[in-house]
């Protein structure tokens, strides 16, 4: 119960059995929180060292004597992970792609901020955020992985998951089957349309998802990486609009349209503004050559 106005606006809500959500105004990013017998793991660290460090104070309030044992990365992307470097003492897993593209990635987007430091009212930072971006320190993964792992909490386990390319190439899905509860990182949104950015995988994305669908049912709580808990049903709503995303471009590639085209002609298939698709057009022209041989 701190009023430190520095704190995080919300603290962590039970979504499930022991298995607890908070999301902070910056960036709306959510961070995950599965008690168990031997310690707790984080998924997700937000954007930076101080924002990380204001996870970890989060916690402290609300559980006093917990221990965080791991913690978990479900993709590359700077809001997910630089915040690691404020959880100290802890295990880090991630895709072996975050190890990868850890460092190149931060580059890229410091390079961004550093550029353009201007707040983002509509994303929920500041420039004082931007320069706690700027500051941090990264910190990889301690253990990484190519299809699966398993953290053990004593009295229960949590699966990761790669299940195929998507809003990256190094998502994974953080399962808790015991308290039927799925965290999907940003393979789907739930207060912003899906990220399309210029590392994504739009002709293989619906696929990914549906394979996830294989461990969500009807009662499945599942966490995004942006907004609300939501639902299988949610989950198939916005698969079906990333397949017809990833169907128009495949066919506007194959036909030979040029990008240019492609990223300004509407289509009433398409289900979110061609702004949004840009990069995402980009990177199909980039997979898709229709000249070579043999077509993929
Ligand atoms: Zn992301």
């Amino acid at each position: 119960m701190s009023t430190a106005p520095s704190g995080p606006r919300h603290g962590f809500v039970e979504v499930a059995d022991r298995v607890f959500h908070a999301r902070f105004p910056q960036w709306d990013v959510g961070v995950g929180l599965v008690l168990g017998r031997d310690g707790a793991v984080v998924i997700d660290t937000r954007a930076s060292g101080v924002e990380g460090g204001e996870v970890v104070t989060a916690v402290r309030e609300q559980f006093p004597h917990l221990r965080i044992g791991h913690v978990v990365n479900t993709h590359v992307h700077f809001d997910h992970t630089f915040g690691n470097i404020a959880f100290a003492g802890a295990t880090i897993h991630a895709h072996d792609h975050v190890a990868r593209d850890l460092e190149s990635d931060a580059e890229r987007i410091k390079g961004l901020f550093a550029a353009d430091p201007g707040d983002g009212p509509e994303l929920g930072y500041t420039a004082a955020d931007v320069a706690d971006v700027l500051a941090t320190r990264l910190r990889g993964p301690d253990r990484t992985f190519a299809t699966s792992a398993t953290i053990d909490l004593g009295d229960r386990v949590v699966t990761l998951a790669h299940r195929g390319r998507g809003h990256t190439d190094g998502d994974i899905a953080i399962e808790v089957p015991d308290a039927d509860t799925v965290f999907l990182g940003d393979l789907i949104e739930e207060s912003a349309h899906p990220s399309l950015g210029s590392d994504s995988w739009p002709l293989e994305w619906s696929e990914t998802l549906t394979s996830h669908l294989g461990w969500i049912g009807p009662a499945t709580v599942v966490v995004p990486g942006h907004g609300r808990p939501v639902d299988e049903a949610f989950v198939r709503g916005q698969r079906d609009e990333l397949r017809s995303v990833g169907e128009v471009l495949r066919e506007r590639r194959l036909a030979g349209m040029p990008l240019a085209d492609a990223q300004r002609e509407p289509d009433g298939r398409l289900p979110y503004p061609l702004e949004h698709l840009a990069a995402a057009a980009a990177c199909v022209w980039a997979q898709l050559d229709p000249e070579a041989e043999p077509a993929r």
